[in-house]
C-alpha cells in the first residue's frame, strides 16, 4: 500500500470507528428501565399492630397482606405453641427472630460468653423449627462491658466464633444474622458493608447480615450499603421512619426508601422487610398508611 492510500484508509477507519460513538452520545435515548418483578415481602414485629392476642395481630397482618412475623427470641421460646397454633392455616411465616439471648459474643468474661453460646444456640434451634430465616444478633452494644478490645485479634476471634455458630445454624436450616447499628448504640459494627465483609471472612453460608433503615443513618448511600452485602449475604431488613423511628411516613419527607429499595429490587432480594418501630398516632391508621407508602415507593424504585 502506498503511503497516501494508507493514510486515506486509516482516516476512513478512524471515521468509521468514531461515528457510532458520536451517534450514541448525541442521538440515542436512554434504554427504557427493565420491568422488575421482585416482590416486596413485608413482615411485622410482635408489637407493630398494637394488638395483644396473636389471632388479632395475625388478622390485621393478613388484611394488609403482611407475609412475615418477627417475634423476639424470648417471646418465641415462651409462646412457641401459641404462635404455632395462631399461624396455622394462614399465609404468614416466622421471618427472622429478633435477639432474645443472654450474654454477648464479644464478652471478656468467659461466663457471659458461655451464657451467650448456650442461649443463642437454643434460639437457633427454635428458629429452625419455625423455618425462620435466622436469629438477629449484635456482637456488642456500647453498654455491654467488659468487652473484648476493638482490634484485629478480636475481629479474628469474632470470625472464628461466628463460623462455629454458622455451622450450628446450618444444621438447623437457619442462619446467624449480624445487625449493624448506629454509633450511639453499638460502635463495634455500624455499616452493612462491614457486616458483609465479616460474613465473607467467615466463609460459612450460615453467617449472614442485615440492614436497618433506621440505623442506616450511618451509611452514605442506602443503595451502596445493600449492594455491598448483595443477595449472598443480605438476609433481613428492618424498617422504621427516619427521624423518630416511628411508622414509615410519620417523619414526612425524611421517609424516603426508594434508593435502598432500588438495590433490593435489582439484586432480587427475596427475604423480608420487617417493621421495627413505634407510632405516635392511632395504629389503625398509621400502620395501613405505612404499608401503602412502602408499596408505593417499592413500585417507584
Ligand atoms: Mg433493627
Amino acid at each position: 500500500m502506498k503511503r497516501r492510500d494508507f493514510i486515506k484508509a486509516s482516516v476512513a477507519g478512524t471515521a468509521l470507528l468514531s461515528v457510532p460513538t458520536i451517534l450514541t452520545t448525541s442521538c440515542s435515548t436512554p434504554a427504557p428501565k427493565e420491568k422488575n418483578d421482585t416482590p416486596l415481602k413485608l413482615s411485622f414485629q410482635s408489637g407493630t399492630t398494637g394488638k395483644e392476642e396473636y389471632a388479632e395481630k395475625f388478622d390485621v397482618m393478613e388484611s394488609l397482606g403482611i407475609e412475615g412475623f418477627e417475634p423476639g427470641g424470648r417471646e418465641l421460646l415462651e409462646n412457641a405453641s401459641k404462635i404455632e397454633a395462631a399461624l396455622r392455616g394462614r399465609n404468614i411465616k416466622v421471618s427472622a427472630i429478633c435477639a432474645g439471648f443472654d450474654g454477648f459474643i464479644l464478652a471478656e468474661d468467659p461466663a457471659v460468653k458461655a451464657e451467650f453460646d448456650s442461649t443463642y444456640r437454643e434460639l437457633l434451634a427454635a428458629a429452625g423449627q419455625f423455618g425462620s430465616t435466622g436469629v438477629i444478633m449484635v456482637p456488642a452494644f456500647n453498654h455491654q462491658e467488659p468487652c473484648k478490645a476493638h482490634n484485629q485479634a478480636t475481629r479474628d476471634y469474632l470470625v472464628e466464633e461466628l463460623a462455629k455458630l454458622g455451622e450450628f445454624a446450618l444444621q438447623h436450616n437457619t442462619t446467624v444474622i449480624l445487625e449493624p447499628l448506629n454509633r450511639n448504640e453499638a460502635f463495634y459494627l455500624r455499616l452493612v458493608s462491614d457486616a458483609a465483609a465479616i460474613c465473607r471472612d467467615c466463609n460459612c453460608a450460615g453467617v449472614k447480615c442485615m440492614g436497618d433503615f433506621w440505623h442506616m443513618q450511618e451509611e452514605t448511600s442506602d443503595y451502596a450499603a445493600f449492594m455491598a452485602a448483595g443477595k449472598e449475604y443480605l438476609q433481613h431488613v428492618h424498617m422504621a421512619s427516619r427521624g423518630q423511628r416511628r411508622m414509615p411516613g410519620e417523619d414526612g419527607d425524611k421517609d424516603n426508601y426508594v434508593d435502598g429499595f432500588r438495590a433490593l429490587k435489582e439484586m432480587g432480594y427475596d427475604k423480608y422487610v420487617s417493621f421495627e418501630c413505634g407510632s405516635d398516632g392511632d395504629r389503625a391508621q398509621t400502620v395501613p398508611a405505612a404499608v401503602a407508602l412502602l408499596r408505593e415507593q417499592w413500585a417507584k424504585a
